[in-house]
């Protein structure tokens, strides 16, 4: 069957076993259409306007109701969910209202912190999203933020009676949110829909967020996904905004929801091999879906009940996505994520200010040829692998000793994926500084890692051209090959490819050594 009719099939399937509950159990989502309960297939054009609106029942969903169709128009703030299918925050709005007009507020801070890869997929996203809302009598209104003046001036523009939004966990966010709280006249209604189960609702037995992954995935996955409200047939409809500034050169990947969902679409067809695939840097074995993710033009919870675990290849995909949420909930208890040690004792340890070896690292010239293959995808393209980040990050942190948030700051910068939780979570426990990390003591060696992840070195070659012609039993370590063998190859170490910054026996020793000085230290105190 082909995937992306298993894929509607699929959710038709799930729509039908949903449309059986009677809805009883949705009654926290805010509101629910009465029966019957109706979806478009996710591929399809995504909303209908030609029927008549279902009655609306209201109920509270976190302190607010959502009341029946009016004829003031509701505003919906975009922000990173892209989307229109499996977006809490439209589905109400266009439940409750009429009309409903869509912005989305351009933060002059957030784009200039974001590298040029990301800030041009985030405006062919826009793009995609005004083209997909236009085509139903809409489009996206853009304003220049801060979003605390933007969005509350635009309530009064489009004379909203209400205000959607999907909540997110940055500590950013949270401040912006509240700010726009503090200013809107209308009433505002937020969803959770960026995760697969909101902060708070993964909890152990005393209601605490568990600090081990393991634990946390097995009541994870023992939740059931919750439904999110039904969209109305509310009708998009627009107002003045700012022309969407365009891309300033071609985009990493094919731009819009429709487009995302072809991602995951193909990516049904090679999901059961991840298991064997998900650590080889040199191939497509992964889902690449890490950047339709961060935007929001798929939900999580979307991709994880079309996935599902009923194979040993989705089962282990779908984890990883457990790990996307854990973080997420952990930043949402810990805003401090991206700038403490979660393991406060490990703030003791003496980072090396080093700014040659950083510079090494970000230009990807430590001549260690995993790690610069890593650094030179990363700056080029906006991506990493998975299994090179860890070598990357841990490379900085524990070879080079510098400061594991001045490497997730680099990364935040150029990755077309950022997510504040993921890096910051990812970065804490490479480190050893977070939650669940591995102990201190075990140092990743980057020759063996490249050895064993990427044994023919085609990883290293497509990233380092000057490494084409070094053959795979020397591609990893070049320092340790003989002379002849490398200037075969056409390589002089310190010319066409640089020696080792540091050496990884001794690096590897004085990291320890700085880890247990800081336990040390901390134990004296
Ligand atoms: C130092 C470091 C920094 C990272 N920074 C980010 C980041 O800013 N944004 C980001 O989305 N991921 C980050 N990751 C996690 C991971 O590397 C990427 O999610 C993954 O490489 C994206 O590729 P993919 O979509 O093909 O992943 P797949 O292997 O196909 O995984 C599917 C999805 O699961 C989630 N996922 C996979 N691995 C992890 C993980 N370790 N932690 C959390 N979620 C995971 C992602 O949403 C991913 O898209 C980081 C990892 C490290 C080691």
């Amino acid at each position: 069957m082909r995937a992306g009719v298993r894929v509607a099939s699929r959710l038709w399937k799930r729509l039908d076993e949903l449309s059986k509950f009677g809805f009883g159990d949705m009654g926290h989502f805010g509101f629910v259409r009465e029966a019957p309960f109706r979806r478009t297939s996710p591929c399809d054009t995504l909303h209908q306007h030609d029927a008549e609106p279902a009655p609306v029942r209201r109920f509270a969903f976190s302190g607010y109701c959502v009341n029946h169709p009016q004829n003031r128009p509701g505003l919906v703030w975009f922000r990173r969910d892209l989307r229109l299918d499996d977006n809490p925050a439209w589905a109400a709005a266009t439940a409750a209202h009429d009309e409903v007009v869509a912005i989305f507020v351009i933060e002059p801070g957030l784009m200039t912190a974001a590298g040029s890869i990301r800030r041009d997929q985030l405006l062919a996203h826009l793009h995609s999203l005004h083209d997909e809302l236009r085509s139903l009598g809409g489009g996206i209104v853009v304003r220049t933020g801060p979003a605390s003046t933007a969005v509350p001036r635009a309530l009064i523009d489009c004379n909203a009676s209400a205000l959607y939004f999907n909540v997110d966990t940055t500590p950013f966010s949270a401040a912006r949110d509240r700010a726009v709280e503090r200013s809107a006249t209308v009433p505002v209604h937020s969803f959770h829909g960026h995760t697969v189960h909101e902060p708070g609702a993964v909890l152990t037995k005393s209601g605490t967020l568990s600090q081990v992954f393991a634990p946390f995935y097995s009541k994870w996955s023992a939740r059931p996904l919750s439904p999110w409200p039904a969209g109305g047939n509310g009708r998009p409809v627009t107002m003045s905004g700012e022309p969407i500034p365009l891309p300033s050169g071609p985009v990493r990947q094919e731009p819009g929801e429709q487009a995302a969902w072809r991602r995951l679409n193909t990516w049904l067809e090679d999901v059961d091999r991840y298991p064997q695939t998900r650590d080889l840097p040199a191939i497509e074995g992964t889902s690449a879906l890490s950047a339709d993710l961060k935007f929001g033009t798929l939900a999580a919870r979307t991709v994880v009940d079309i996935v599902g675990t009923t194979t040993p290849g989705r089962a282990a995909f779908t984890r990883q996505i457990a790990w996307r949420d854990w973080w997420t909930h952990t930043l949402a208890l810990r805003p401090d994520l991206p700038n403490a040690a979660l393991r406060q004792q490990y703030d003791r340890i003496a980072w090396l200010d080093d700014p040659e070896g950083f510079d090494h690292w970000c230009t990807g010239t430590t001549g260690y040829p995993i790690v610069d293959a890593g650094m030179r995808q990363l700056v080029e393209t906006g991506w990493m692998h998975n299994r090179v980040r860890m070598i990357c990050a841990s490379f900085l942190v524990k070879d080079l000793l510098i400061d594991w948030r001045r490497g997730e700051r680099f990364f935040r910068h150029h990755l077309v994926d950022a997510d504040v939780a993921q890096n910051a979570g990812n970065w804490q426990w490479v480190a050893g500084t977070g939650p669940d990390a591995a102990p201190y003591f075990r140092v990743f060696n980057p020759t063996v890692q490249s050895r064993k992840f990427d044994p023919k070195g085609d990883y290293i070659r497509r990233w380092l051209p000057q490494l084409q012609q070094v053959p795979s039993s020397i591609i990893h370590e070049p320092a340790a090959a003989g002379p002849l063998d490398l200037a075969a190859a056409g390589v002089t170490l310190g010319d066409t490819y640089p020696w080792p910054v540091v050496d990884h026996g001794h690096a590897r020793l004085r990291a320890i050594s700085a880890y247990k000085q800081a336990l040390s230290d901390n134990a004296a105190c």
